[in-house]
């Protein structure tokens, strides 16, 4: 087998290998280089494959590769589409490449790794051709690993089960039917395509069954038009006010005092928070748009009644037993599922030597993956990523214990971390992460807002450490420090220091 040897490999183009990559770029010296690897041929990850009329839910500056500009000068609050973010991306790497020398196993696959004397050796694949590269550090930015959905399967022969990924709502039968549709869940995809659908076919019959009903973050009042000159940011403020808040166990209370503040709903009641983005607008469209809105889980569609009263017909059963008659030629839109992936094993976020990194669904620190590119990459680069006492969190067995109510523990890891990161990352490379929402305001503020977050860390850490030992103690899944078997790797020269 053909080998190569590297100074790192990251394996994942879409936006968290493409952050890792930013960050190793910063760190290489003359002669060194970094190899980039995904199956896909090209970058950009999910973004590919994923519904047509998908846009980012939050401002487009704040998704990107480290502190990479997009190209265009459109207002910052546009949302950019799938064809818009998927350029950017690949734009992204064309920066990187004129800062760092790239080598691109783009159409390669990761098969396996291995570590022996200091060395990562990671085996990749294309066409029956394998690969060694040997490198000092790997980053496995495989992502969430999350595929297009499929259509529901269901009993009844008389609905139309179609998905977002299947289906485009805005053209072909569906846009020129006029038979009703039933969007199935309640999240930002739900969101993404009731909104499409009263928009593009106004007087349409549009109806929403939106699980246990969620929550949305008011897209208006975190980034605002006009920011003005208050103290701190409303990204900084929510984010930590949400999270002291939650003490593990008040789930059903905990976003209610935030409603009509910096959170919304568009059903009667919610349950759930996906850390979604609603604006008012939309919100309003939305709820004005819907035919019926009702809360509840589809378990299957049947036909009903060949003839008299009921017709032709067919009804979805909910799981709480209800059943909702619909006509003949119905369309059920499955907008739910994107979270929930095939089952992986488990894989600590860092190696026992430092040396690898993986960002993964069974070992959160950070809940974003592209914040965790990008924050982790440094700890990694710095070999400071084992011997910070980072939480993980198994975020794939806690979601399959706690449903929805996974989100605040999740969120509550990424707070419990960003307190030891502010303590382990310079300043300079903090206001280097693209993902970071408090840049939307005026430099003051955010100068504030990190001030008085870096005040009051210990204190916050503190009541978030208390949390996730409840959380632990309730869910009985993994979530606290990662067991240090063995020793942090010592007398090994950290990287450059950008
Ligand atoms: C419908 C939908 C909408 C979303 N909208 C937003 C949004 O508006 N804003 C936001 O911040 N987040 C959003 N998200 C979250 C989203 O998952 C992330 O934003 C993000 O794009 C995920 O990037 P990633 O790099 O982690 O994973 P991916 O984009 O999935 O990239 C992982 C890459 O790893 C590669 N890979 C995996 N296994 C291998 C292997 N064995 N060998 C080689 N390569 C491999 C894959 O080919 C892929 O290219 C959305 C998610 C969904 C499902």
């Amino acid at each position: 087998m053909r080998s190569e040897k590297y100074d790192v490999v990251v394996v994942g183009a879409g936006i968290c290998g493409l952050n890792a990559l930013f960050v190793v770029s910063d760190y290489l010296e003359r002669g060194q280089r970094v190899a980039l690897v995904d199956r896909r041929e090209r970058v950009g990850g999910m973004w590919n494959d994923t519904y047509d009329y998908v846009r980012l839910h939050q401002p487009h500056p704040f998704f990107t590769a480290g502190n990479i500009k997009w190209r265009w000068d459109k207002d910052p609050s546009h949302l950019a589409t799938k064809p818009e973010v998927i350029d950017h991306l690949s734009y992204c790497l064309e920066v990187i490449k004129a800062r760092a020398t790239v080598g691109d196993y783009l159409g390669w696959s990761y098969l396996e790794h291995d570590e022996a004397d200091g060395v990562v050796r990671t085996t990749i694949e294309r066409d029956g051709e394998r690969v060694l590269l040997e490198s000092d550090r790997l980053v496995k930015a495989f992502g969430f690993d999350v595929r297009p959905n499929d259509p529901l399967r269901l009993s009844s022969t008389r609905v139309r089960s179609v998905s977002p990924d299947t289906c485009d709502v805005r053209t072909g039968e569906i846009a020129s039917s006029d038979a009703p549709v039933w969007v199935i869940g309640g999240g930002k995809t739900a969101m993404d395509a009731v909104h499409t659908l009263v928009t593009s076919h106004p007087g349409r019959e549009v109806s929403l069954l939106a699980g246990s009903g969620t929550y949305f973050v008011r897209r208006d009042e975190i980034y605002p038009q006009r920011p003005g000159l208050r103290r701190g940011t409303r990204v900084n403020q929510f984010s930590v006010d949400l999270a002291m808040r939650y003490d593990g166990d008040n789930d059903t209370t905990l976003y209610e005092p935030a409603l009509g503040h910096t959170m919304l709903k568009v059903t009667p009641t919610a349950r759930s928070w996906m850390i979604g983005l609603l604006s008012d607008d939309e919100a309003q469209r939305i709820s004005a748009g819907v035919t019926r809105s009702i809360l509840g889980h589809l378990v299957d569609a049947v036909d009903v009644g060949d003839s008299g009263e009921t017709g032709d017909g067919a009804e979805l059963v909910l799981r709480d037993g209800e059943r909702v008659p619909v006509p003949a030629g119905t369309w059920v839109l499955n907008c739910t599922g994107y979270l929930h992936t095939r089952e992986a094993p488990y894989e600590p976020f860092c190696s026992p030597s430092g040396r690898v990194l993986s960002i993964n669904q069974r070992s959160v620190t950070l809940g974003f993956t592209s914040l965790s590119g990008f924050m982790l990459t440094h700890l990694l680069m710095r070999d400071r990523l084992r011997d910070l006492p980072l939480y993980e969190l198994d975020w794939q067995a806690l979601r399959r214990v706690a449903g929805s109510d996974a989100t605040p523990v999740m969120w509550t890891v990424l707070m419990h971390n960003y307190t030891l990161l502010v303590e382990a990352l310079p300043p300079t490379v903090l206001m280097r992460n693209g993902f970071d929402g408090d840049a939307w305001y005026p430099p003051l503020r955010r100068q504030w807002g990190a001030a008085s977050f870096v005040r009051t860390r210990r204190k916050q850490r503190a009541h978030y450490q208390r949390t996730l030992d409840r959380a632990r103690e309730r869910y009985d899944v993994r979530c606290g420090p990662l067991a240090t078997s063995e020793p942090a790797p010592a007398g090994r020269r950290a990287a450059r220091r950008p």
